[in-house]
């Protein structure tokens, strides 16, 4: 089972790698966005720390519920409501429990993976961060490493991708051949959470 205390494990970890990762992911937002992913998502997730530290939320979804509006309320680009309703909707589909399966997080967000993708109307393939929540999320039913590696996968092929939502489709061929920033912030988050597990079970990461 996970707590509440996994889940404030799993934000903070991805904290760490955003901070860890903040200029590569500005970098890939240079050529196709406006060079702003990386101090987006440290803004975003360096709130989303202070919120969860100071007055702890109690339950799994009321942290991640609090952690999505936090990056609502503090990240200015496309990606701050699109994250936000990604960990919003992944809480409350988790209800008020002390504790949560794998089984339940693994739906909840299927759930939460599906609301981004009605809030930005992309799809895979479209060279976007569903481009990798998509496979990792369907790698969860194996186990949260294989999610890690299938978002990770997913990131490295939105590089032959023509995008088209989001800033980089105004591009439109010249998108091609570039890594998208959302979907390479995606794999950190799942990578956060497999990070989150091995701590749990005792495992080295
Ligand atoms: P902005 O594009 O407003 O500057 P960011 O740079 O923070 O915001 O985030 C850009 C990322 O957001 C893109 O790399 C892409 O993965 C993701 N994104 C943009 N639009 C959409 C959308 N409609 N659906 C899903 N993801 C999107
Ligand atoms: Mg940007």
């Amino acid at each position: 089972m996970r707590d509440a205390e996994f889940f404030r494990r799993w934000m903070a970890a991805t904290g760490a790698a955003v901070a860890r990762e903040a200029a590569r992911l500005t970098e890939l937002d240079s050529p196709i966005g406006d060079a702003d992913h990386g101090s987006n998502l440290l803004r975003g997730f360096t709130a989303v720390r202070a919120e969860l530290t100071e007055e702890p939320p109690g339950t799994p979804g009321a942290v991640l519920q609090r952690a999505g509006r936090t990056l609502i309320d503090t990240v200015g680009g496309a990606s701050g409501p699109l994250y936000g309703t990604l960990l919003r909707r992944t809480g409350k589909q988790l209800g008020e429990a002390a504790e949560v399966t794998d089984e339940q997080l693994r739906a909840a967000l299927y759930a939460g993976v599906g609301a981004v993708a009605q809030l930005g109307g992309a799809a895979p393939g479209d060279k976007t961060m569903l481009d990798a929540l998509v496979p990792g999320v369907a790698g969860l039913s194996t186990s949260y490493r294989a999610a890690a590696d299938a978002a990770e996968h997913g990131a490295l092929a939105t590089v032959p991708m023509r995008a088209r939502k989001g800033r980089a489709s105004y591009l439109g061929e010249r998108s091609v051949g570039h890594q998208d920033p959302g979907a390479t912030s995606a794999a950190l988050l799942l990578g956060a959470l497999a990070e989150a597990a091995d701590e749990a079970s005792g495992g080295v990461a």
